[in-house]
């Protein structure tokens, strides 16, 4: 059995993996893909002391970061089911895809989330070419540009802020008859002079040439007309989905799907922290993640040393 077993290999993970190892504990990772979304990224232009990266090479370096310590790493292995320790201080279980359970003192849950997507021809094809999900990590990269945001709720709306201060143009596409963003959020957006805001909008395509976005087709729901917005970029922002279905009715989710976790990273079992984008912490961003995944470990072996075995 391990003292620590960390379930999610993406930045979150790997911190938590690495600080518990440094505790002289037996240390596990289980992941579906070591890297997590990591890996889908092009550029990384803010972690902090790392002036520019790509995704691969990140992903790389957090798996040999790992490795460099006695830490068992279980790539391509999905977590299906968590069963909590039948007494204090007792083992908890980890059942894996694969048949196989994992038993350990204190569980990590690191497993990420996954953006929704739009499901629009162009939208994979030119995914990183001009297709962005994340405006704190790619806005820049659209400075002086035009730009599509599709969806209007508080994210999108927030983007579209966001993006408004960087790029030429937003233009923010709406399936509904209306923006369901907070009043204040919308306010704001309506006030910027570099926007565009269409409602009761389908978007049926993301176009391109020469490899990268050119344009969005949207259709107007109400007149069945069909639309081009020439453009350099598209931001999609119809939500940010927890990959945690397989942990509904054992820990506690919030209404979104996410982990709910104190400041220490506690969850309501006990033995079972939790980190990064599959949680309530606030900003889903690596250099986060990362830290969230450190102050579960820490909060983990915290456990272990108040805890005497069942
Ligand atoms: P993830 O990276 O999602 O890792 C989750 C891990 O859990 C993976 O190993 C996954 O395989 C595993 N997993 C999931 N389910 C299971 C299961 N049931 N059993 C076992 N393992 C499982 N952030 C920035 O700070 N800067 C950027 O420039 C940036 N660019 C981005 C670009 C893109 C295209 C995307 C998608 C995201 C970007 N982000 C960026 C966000 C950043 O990648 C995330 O905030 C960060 O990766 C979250 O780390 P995490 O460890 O919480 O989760």
């Amino acid at each position: 059995a391990y003292d620590v077993l960390v379930v999610g290999g993406g930045p979150a993970g790997a911190a938590a993996a690495v600080y518990a190892a440094r505790k002289g504990i037996r240390t596990g990772v289980a992941a579906e893909r070591f890297g997590g979304q990591v890996n889908d990224t092009l550029g990384i232009e803010n972690y902090i002391s790392v002036l520019e990266t790509d995704g691969p090479k990140f992903a790389a370096a957090l798996e040999a970061h790992t490795r460099a310590y006695n830490v068992d790493i279980m790539n391509l292995q999905r977590a299906e089911k968590i069963i909590p320790a039948a007494q204090p201080g007792g083992l908890i279980e980890v059942q894996l895809a694969n048949g196989g359970t994992l038993k350990s003192k204190t569980v990590i849950l690191s497993t990420g989330a996954r953006w929704r997507n739009v499901n629009v021809p162009g939208e994979a094809e030119y995914k990183n070419k001009g297709v962005a999900y994340c405006p704190h990590c790619d806005g820049p990269l659209f400075k002086g540009k035009r730009t599509a945001v599709i969806g209007g709720g508080n994210s999108g709306v927030e983007a579209a802020i966001d993006l408004a201060g960087v790029v030429a143009h937003v233009t923010l596409i709406e399936f509904a008859d209306q923006l369901k963003a907070d009043a204040v959020l919308v306010n704001k957006l309506k006030s910027l002079p570099n926007v565009t805001i269409h409602t009761n909008a389908q978007t049926t395509e993301i176009t391109g040439a020469d490899g990268k976005v050119n344009g969005l087709k949207y259709k107007d729901r109400a007149t069945g007309e069909e639309h081009l917005v020439p453009l350099e970029g598209v931001f999609v922002q119809i939500g940010l989905v927890p990959n945690t279905e397989w942990l509904k009715g054992t820990v506690e989710l919030s209404k979104f799907g996410e982990i709910v976790i104190d400041a220490k990273g506690h969850t309501n079992v006990p033995g079972v922290f939790a980190a990064g984008d599959c949680t309530t912490v606030p900003y889903k961003q690596i250099v986060i993640a990362a830290g969230a995944g450190a102050t579960a470990a820490l909060s983990a072996f915290d456990h272990l040393i108040r805890t005497p075995a069942a």
